[in-house]
């Protein structure tokens, strides 16, 4: 089977250097809160451009800690995109806000700066832009509409770490920015990890307290807060990816090519597009056909795994009936949501296993 992604193929490229960090772990006695996840914190922090790095649980709450940090809750409103994974608007509801959504650009799949400014209105707080599967939105043109209405833009780079627009890195584009060290994600721990990235010292100082139970001080708490750090253990296996993640995203970046090299001319697929100043990461490879269905069955077929990213829109969720949207609201999310699918795209896949993965696609385009 070829799979999605090898995380075993990725961690066993990395053990003797994880087992040795981890090793100093064991050794050290200190499993939260230590000298590595202040070393993981400064090092991301001084590769981003930016002061102040937060490390906290995973990814959903980097998001919710740094909404209820700048105080975004009951009756606010968050914009941010349909096309996404359900994290990115359930933080906006977890803090007690309403998320609002806006359509996608047909090309980059991001948040479509145009739609953006139609949903603003005097409770808009927020702006969520989805860095998705690894490609920045149009930060400009974000950043610049959220001047003007004074709104915050908390950047969801879970799936893009080392991604750029304007040669500038994801995660310093924005007012703040949260990353998700999920396994499966680019950058990923063998666990749960994320980390939240800002200029903004007030808002850290907030998001640090909130990190560990509203406390100013040992066993003294000025708010309620959450138990939301990252341990010790992840944060030295993070260390050694760390070291590593340039080289898997440039390897993800020259299968993208040689995908699309082989692949631009099938007929019944679209290869993604990369967008104007922008340096894609590939966290997932999209292809875009009317034959999905199809085209999916041959490769599972052949051995080959395949996803949906993402099968339903999130203002289409059950969950999210009580706000009243309805198929047709956002007819890009929705077009790409029936016709996307991710082959497999990762920094251990061999030109072999690609080569396998373009010949059924090719043969499924020119019948
Ligand atoms: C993975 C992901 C999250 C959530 O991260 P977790 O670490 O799984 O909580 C949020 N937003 C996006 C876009 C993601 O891909």
């Amino acid at each position: 089977m070829i799979n999605l992604v090898d995380l075993r193929r990725q961690f066993q490229s990395v053990k003797k250097e994880i087992l040795q960090e981890m090793n100093d772990v064991i050794e050290s006695g200190q499993y939260i809160m230590g000298p590595k996840v202040m070393e993981l914190e400064m090092k991301i922090a001084k590769r981003l451009g930016v002061s102040e790095a937060i490390a906290v649980a995973n990814g959903t709450d980097a998001l919710v800690l740094t909404l209820e940090a700048y105080g975004i809750g009951k009756g606010d409103e968050v914009i941010t995109t349909p096309f996404t994974f359900f994290a990115s608007a359930e933080a906006i509801s977890r803090v007690g806000a309403v998320p609002v959504f806006a359509d996608v650009d047909p090309i980059t799949f991001n948040i479509n700066p145009n739609e953006i400014e139609r949903k603003i209105t005097p409770a808009t707080k927020a702006i969520i832009p989805v860095h998705i599967f690894g490609q920045p939105a149009d930060m400009d043109d974000i950043n610049e509409i959220a001047k003007k209405y004074e709104l915050k833009v908390i950047e969801d780079a879970c799936q893009a770490f080392g991604a750029s627009f304007k040669d500038q890195p994801v995660g310093s584009l924005g007012d703040v920015a949260c990353f998700s060290f999920f396994p499966t994600k680019n950058l990923g721990t063998m666990g749960d990890g994320g980390i939240i990235t800002t200029c903004d010292s007030a808002l850290a100082t907030t998001i640090r307290k909130l990190r560990t139970h509203g406390t100013t001080k040992k066993y003294f708490h000025d708010r309620i807060g959450y138990n939301s750090r990252l341990d010790e253990l992840h944060a030295a296996i993070l260390l050694v990816n760390l070291t590593k993640i340039d080289d898997w995203n440039s390897k993800r970046r020259v299968l993208a090519e040689r995908y699309r090299k082989y692949l631009n001319h099938v007929t019944h697929l679209k290869m993604p597009v990369e967008g104007k100043y922008r340096t894609h990461i590939y966290h997932l490879f999209c292809i875009e056909s009317e034959q999905r269905e199809e085209i999916m069955n041959a490769l599972i077929n052949a051995q080959i795994q395949t996803g949906v990213y993402y099968p339903r829109c999130l203002h289409l969720q059950d969950v999210y009936s009580f706000l009243q949207y309805k198929k047709g609201d956002f007819p890009v999310a929705e077009y790409l949501s029936e016709r996307l699918f991710a082959i497999p795209m990762h920094p251990f896949l061999t030109e072999g296993e690609q080569d396998k993965i373009i010949s059924i696609l090719r043969q499924d385009g020119g019948r």
